[in-house]
């Protein structure tokens, strides 16, 4: 099967994507679908944007040779480091991409959901940066797990609406989200964190987040001498920083993509996240994809140790490139993470985000030969999960 970078005009790649959605959310979706590619090929809206990135953002973010991780592997180890970005994590890249299409479309609000609260704190950073009014959905069980985060969002002027809809998790505060936007459609639109939901959220995240594998080309041919290595890792939740990491790579067949998922307490435990593994398709949040289903094919709860994981399924690309093989799916549980990230601490004084150890601990699942070169997606700085860092060094 061929491997598809972008969607096709119904956006679809391969048998996954589409846009199910409710009649009342038409309008929206069919504005965005016509809009955003003009808007975002626009040399005004690429000046705007790029100007963000470099200097409220702090990119390019380094590419930082991990010389102690990397004798460790006997390899060549780049972290990507996009735990320097303002707000911690890739996650800015893409709010900010969003707000500038949303301004160009008129609107005057935007709405967002958040599990952990970092697609929250982004968006929130990138509203008032702009102005605009933002209001966050956020299930009950995280306004209380991640409370720093709802403290920050509040600071930065957004209203956080706790959900308490089934299980007061991430899936509902989306749902709620949803239902929210079809309340108010004309003047508010829907920051969605991640390469999921209706097309074009998936194409359009993606492009947002493929400065990471674009500054990665670069500074790799600056490094080396050559604009290509050997492995690039990132975890998945939803996908959009292993997106952004992968996307120039997708068509240098030699270049292999390992997507690490969250095996949580192990991928028979009935605690997982692991949407490749465990998953079959069907339509989740208004796209066909892979997700953990029950057996009548409702939505199954996920389990991972890291709340920006803890999604029972991934965007329809990466459900596609799983398909056509492009891509090699690795399963971390919980332990391996956290061991690997406490790791990170320990060899290069870099404190990983939870998430991210996820992608360092599926180093140990290859098969490396000496002296490859690895590019690792560092996702996130771990400042949010100090808690479960020091819950387990205390166990
Ligand atoms: C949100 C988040 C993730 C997971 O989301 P993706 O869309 O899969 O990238 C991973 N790492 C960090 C640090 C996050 O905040």
């Amino acid at each position: 099967m061929e491997t598809q970078v972008s969607p096709n005009e119904r956006g679809y790649y391969g048998s996954f994507g589409g846009a199910f959605i409710p009649e009342m959310m038409q309008a929206n979706i069919a504005e965005l679908q016509e809009k955003y590619e003009e808007i975002m090929n626009a040399p005004e809206f690429r000046a705007e944007f790029e100007q963000l990135l470099k200097d409220y953002v702090g990119r390019p973010t380094p590419l930082y040779k991990a010389t102690r991780l990397s004798k460790k592997y006997n390899s060549n180890i780049y972290l990507k480091r996009e735990d320097l970005n303002h707000t911690g994590a890739h996650k800015i890249n893409n709010s900010l991409g969003q707000i500038i299409l949303a301004k160009k479309l008129g609107k005057k609000k935007i709405i967002a959901e958040t599990g952990a609260g970092q697609h929250g704190v982004a968006t929130a950073t990138a509203c008032a940066l702009m102005g605009i009014e933002c209001v966050v959905f956020m299930g009950e069980l995280d306004v209380d797990r991640q409370a720093p985060n709802v403290g920050r969002m509040k600071m930065l002027g957004a209203e956080v609406i706790p959900v308490s809809s089934g299980s007061k998790t991430l899936k509902d505060a989306t749902n709620e989200a949803m239902r929210y936007w079809i309340a108010n459609p004309f003047d508010t639109h829907y920051i969605i964190g991640s390469v999921v939901g209706p097309h074009p959220y998936p194409d359009m995240v993606a492009k947002f987040q493929s400065v990471i594998s674009k500054e990665i080309k670069k500074q790799l041919k600056e490094e080396t001498g050559s604009e290509l290595p050997d492995r690039v890792i990132a975890c998945v939740g939803g996908g959009s920083n292993a997106t952004g990491a992968f996307y120039h790579f997708l068509e240098d067949e030699e270049v292999e993509l390992v997507a690490a998922e969250a095996a949580g307490k192990g991928l028979d435990s009935g605690f997982t996240a692991a949407a490749t593994f465990k998953g079959v398709s069907g339509i989740l949040h208004g796209s066909k994809t892979l997700f953990m289903q029950t057996e009548d094919g409702q939505v199954e709860e996920p389990h991972s140790i890291s709340a920006g994981l803890d999604y029972p399924g991934i965007g329809p690309a990466l459900a596609h490139w799983f398909e056509s093989g492009r891509v090699k799916y690795e399963a971390v549980t919980d332990d391996h993470a956290m061991k690997a990230g406490m790791e990170l601490c320990k060899l290069e004084g870099i404190i990983p985000a939870v998430e991210s150890a996820h992608a360092l601990a599926a180093l140990d699942n290859l098969d490396l030969k000496p002296d490859e070169i690895i590019v690792v997606n560092l996702s996130g700085r771990g400042d949010k999960d100090l808690k479960t860092y020091l819950d387990q060094l205390e166990s």
